[in-house]
This record gives structure tokens, sequence and C-alpha cells, in this order.
């Protein structure tokens, strides 16, 4: 084990991780998790998981990918793997990402800009295997070698590798050390894409080998394809929710709440992340209190995924991708609606607005359109009375990559909560400078072995530094606090990211969507829309 592993150390055939970190090593916290007695410790990957799969990385697993059973499976496994690398740099198999990743290949300047930028090598205390670039160039390395068929000269100007099974095992679990959040991409001055290398990764590793994360594949894409949601709810299961919902909330505003199911014509085919009717009702509910106040004529589908807008595709497989994409635009067909609007979900929001414009052409080709701006139209034209003084408590605001980075929608939730919290207080940095969570690219939901201790000790560290530090004149548990995230996924890291740390029980610190914050403030509704319980 070493504390700055190089390159060549990824072929190394002992099944020993490369590191192992412990939290001395790692960026230290602010109050009140500079406190010894608030330390998390971090357990070891089980001697189980070790023997059972490949994890000689860091100590941890996030893929579960089984160990090959004889010397010809490996070998079969690495043809594999140099098979879909060859296949990654021609256009007729990788026409959407080709242009950026050989740009990404042959022009990185490695002046390590990018480094300073991503918040996993940072909160990592500076760890050569979180670099952006240490992937970056083990693939560079590969691509000159193999796919080039570059010489000694080659190897001696860009660098050698040795390929093995222990080197593409590791390179498996590296391509799930990054949230894919281009905070790296957005500083190189020349527009390489770390975050797009770990991509292509993730997608040979599925489209060609068949490897990727249980769960954004089998319990994901899959199963949305095959039963309509990720979440495993048919259309029936959906629809008996959204009524206790319809039904729930009705009773705690006093109004009375209905969510319209298939109306033909409708102006507005509303998608939402169907893990909020799951976890978080309370959204959808308000989402349904605002649409029918504000007077949107609006619907919900039951057709296949027409009510579940996650696509896992994005993040690892570009065929699974276009699969749910595409049912998303045909539910929307059939209903003949003018428009889709996202509810608050960052990665489908980027799904389907602005991936899927390369593959939904023709008739498919529908108006799709965020709800943050729909939100903004309703709150700042009027149409809703709103008391902000009913939101009179300490909000931040958290900036969900794919929406923010990715799209530039920046400003229409700014403006609502300007407009509704009193106490609105930004982190810094923001906007489109602001950092992941550190559940995105699927890390949210992944929760095999020890992988949630590296979420919530690395890859979200840097954004509990951002919270902490909003929220640093008001810590004490007598106040009550809402770190506004519009983003499922978002709010599932900070669920399991605040529990961990204790920051609810012990600081007040509650999560939550934008249109709760909407219809606390409204005054045709009961006060206290927003219950200050834990869930
Ligand atoms: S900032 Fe860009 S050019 Fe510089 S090392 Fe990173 S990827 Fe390469
Ligand atoms: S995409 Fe984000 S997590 Fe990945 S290397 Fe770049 S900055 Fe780091």
């Amino acid at each position: 084990m070493t504390d700055r592993p190089k390159l060549q150390d990824m072929s190394r055939r002992d099944r020993e991780p490369l590191i192992h970190l412990e939290p001395d090593d790692l960026k230290p916290l602010p109050a009140p998790l500079d406190d010894p007695a608030r330390r998390h410790a971090w357990p070891p990957l089980s001697a189980q998981a070790r023997g059972r799969y490949e994890a000689a990385l860091d100590d941890t697993c996030a893929v579960s990918v089984p160990q090959p059973a004889t010397p010809e499976e490996e070998q079969a496994l690495v043809a594999k793997f140099l098979s879909g690398l060859d296949k990654l740099f021609t256009r007729e198999n990788n026409w959407t990402f080709l242009q950026p990743l050989l740009l990404s290949m042959e022009h990185c300047a490695k002046c390590q800009t990018c480094s300073e930028a991503c918040h996993i090598y940072e909160a990592s205390g500076g760890n050569e295997l979180y670099r952006p670039t240490f992937r970056s160039e083990l693939v560079r390395r590969l691509y000159f070698k193999f796919v080039k068929h570059g010489g000694v000269l080659s190897a001696w100007q860009h660098g050698d590798i040795e390929v093995n099974w222990p080197l593409v095992s590791r390179l498996i679990e590296l391509a799930y050390r990054c949230n894919l959040c281009r905070r790296c991409a957005q500083t190189c001055p020349i527009g390489a894409d770390n975050g797009l290398v770990a991509h292509e990764l993730r997608k040979l590793f599925s489209q060609e080998m068949g490897i990727a994360a249980k769960e954004i594949h089998d319990t994901g894409s899959m199963l949305q394809l095959k039963v309509g949601s990720s979440t495993g709810m048919s259309a029936e299961v959906v629809k008996d929710n959204i009524q206790f919902i319809d039904e729930e909330t009705s009773e705690k505003t006093g109004l009375t709440v209905e969510t319209p199911w298939d109306v033909e014509g409708a102006d507005v085919l509303l998608i939402h992340n169907a893990g909020e009717i799951l976890a978080w009702p309370e959204n959808p509910g308000a989402f349904a209190v605002i649409l029918n106040a504000a007077g949107i004529s609006w619907t919900l589908s039951s057709a296949l995924a027409g009510y579940d807008s996650i696509n896992y595709g994005l993040w690892y497989d570009d065929a699974q991708f276009a699969r749910v994409a595409i049912k998303h635009a045909e539910a929307a067909k059939k209903l003949k609606v003018k428009k889709i609007v996202l509810g608050e979900c960052g990665h489908a929001h980027k799904a389907l607005s602005v991936i899927a414009d390369r593959v939904l052409t023709g008739d498919l080709n529908i108006p799709r359109e965020s709800s943050m701006t729909l939100l903004r139209d309703i709150v700042m034209s009027g149409r809703l009375k709103l008391d902000p003084s009913r939101n009179d408590f300490p909000v931040t605001l958290h900036d969900p990559c794919n929406l923010v980075r990715l799209m530039g929608v920046v400003e229409p939730q700014r403006e609502v909560v300007r407009a509704i919290c009193p106490q609105f207080r930004e982190m810094a940095p923001h906007g489109v400078d602001n950092y992941c969570c550190g559940g995105g690219s699927g890390f949210a939901i992944m929760s095999g072995h020890n992988f949630p201790d590296w979420r919530f000790q690395v890859s979200g560290r840097k954004k509990l530094e951002q919270i902490l530090n909003a929220f640093s004149d008001c810590l004490d548990p007598s106040i009550p606090k809402y770190l506004c995230a519009p983003c499922s996924n978002c709010k599932g890291q900070f669920r399991d990211m605040l529990a961990y740390y204790g920051l609810w029980e012990e600081n007040r610190i509650l999560y939550g969507g934008l249109v709760e914050l909407i219809v606390n403030a409204m005054t045709d509704v009961k006060p206290g829309f927003i219950e200050w319980e834990w869930h």
C-alpha cells in the first residue's frame, strides 16, 4: 500500500489496495465537525467482500466485479476491454462523444488546473489516485499504445503502461470515483474533460463487457424499462400513491388537491423523478398545489416510464440512455401535450433536455422545459399569494451540477428563493462554480459494502464544508435551517450524509426541495407546510 500511487501501480498483480485513506488524511472539516467527538469511524472493506470482488484500488468497492475464476477468463476480459477501447475511438461506434474524447486525449497540456477544481481530489488531501488526470493519463497511454498503435517512440513520448486484468479491474472501480460533475472541465484552459473520460470508461465497461454498478443498471435502467420506473412502481401503484399524496396534501393545506392523469392535449406533461413519490411525497404534493393554484393545464402520464424522469443511462451507457429517453418522449407524444416539464431532478433535466437532443428527432422532438423557469414565472407573475415571513428561517441553496453548471439554469431558482426567503444566504462558491453534493453520477443510490462511507467522507466532503460555512452563524440547534436542493439525487445524498454526521439531530439542518418553500409561503395554505421533522 502506498500513499502516492503511480500509474504503473495500477497493473500491480497483488490484490492489495493501492491506498487506504484514514480520516486524518482528509481535508479537515469546519465546526461543528472539527470536534474529535463527532469524528466518524470509517470501516475497512470486509474480508468477505475482498475475497469475492475486485477491490484492489482503494479498499472500497462500488461495482462488485466478481473475481475471474481462471487466467483464461482474465485474458478474455482484457481482450474485451481492448476491443471496447478501440470502439470508443471510432465514429460509427461513438459518434456522440468521439470529438470531445479525442480532444481530451490529444491536447491535455498537463497544467493541473483541473486538479485544483476537483472536490474529490481536494477532499482526499490531494491523493494522486483521485487526481482528475490520473485516470485520464492512464486512458491516454492506452489510447496511444493500443488505438494509435504507437511504437517505442510513442511509448517514450506519451509513457507506457502494462495492460492486464489487475489494471482493468482497478480502472472499473476508478471510473466510479468521479461524480461526472465537470467542474474540472469548466476550468481546463483547452476544454479537456476528465469527467467525460470517466463516463466513456463506464460506457465501455457496460456496453462491451456487461459490467456496471447494479443500482444504476439492474435495479436502475433495466427495471425502469421493464415495469416503468426504477423504483419498481408500476402505473397502478404510482397512481395509488399519488392519490394518497393528494389526500394527505389536501388535509395538510386545507385545499382540495387533485392530480390529473393522462389528460390529452394538456399544455404541460410534468415528469417527476419517481423517487420523490416514495421518499419525499410532499414534493409532488407541493407541485400539484402550485400548478393548480396557478391555473396551469397539466397532467401526469401513466405510460411506461412516463411517470419517472430518471434516466440512469446518462451516467454509464448510451444505449440504455437512448431507450429510456425515447420512452419519455413517446409518453408526451401519445398525450399530444405542448411540452414536457421536468420536476426537481438534475440528471433528468440534463438527460431529456440536453443529451436527448441527439436522439429525439422528428415528432419525438417535443419541447422540454425546466420546472425552475416555470416556477419562477408563476411566482414572479403574482398568481400566488405569498407571505415571505412564513419562511423566516436560514435557507441556503444547493446548485445541482446537471441543472446549473451543465445546463446554465442558474438564476430562476434564485429569483424564487430571494423573493420568498428573507434569510437566504448563498454558499461560497455558488452557481456554475458550486460543488457537487458528492452523490452525483449514481453515487447517491450506490450503497454496497463500505462505499457510502467513501461518499460521505470523500466525495461529499467539500459540499459538507460549504453547507456548514453557509450556516456558520446559526449552527445552534434552537434555529432550524433549510438546505434547499431542487434535485432528487442530491436530496438522497443530503438525507444520508446529514444523518451520518448527526447534523439534523445536533444542529437542526433539514433539507428539502424548492416547491415546498413556495407552498410554505402561500397564504391560501394552512401555515406549517414544511414540517420540521427528519425523513
Ligand atoms: S486543466 Fe486541462 S490541460 Fe490542464 S491538466 Fe487538466 S485536463 Fe490537462
Ligand atoms: S468530473 Fe468532477 S469529480 Fe470527476 S474529476 Fe472532474 S471535478 Fe473531479
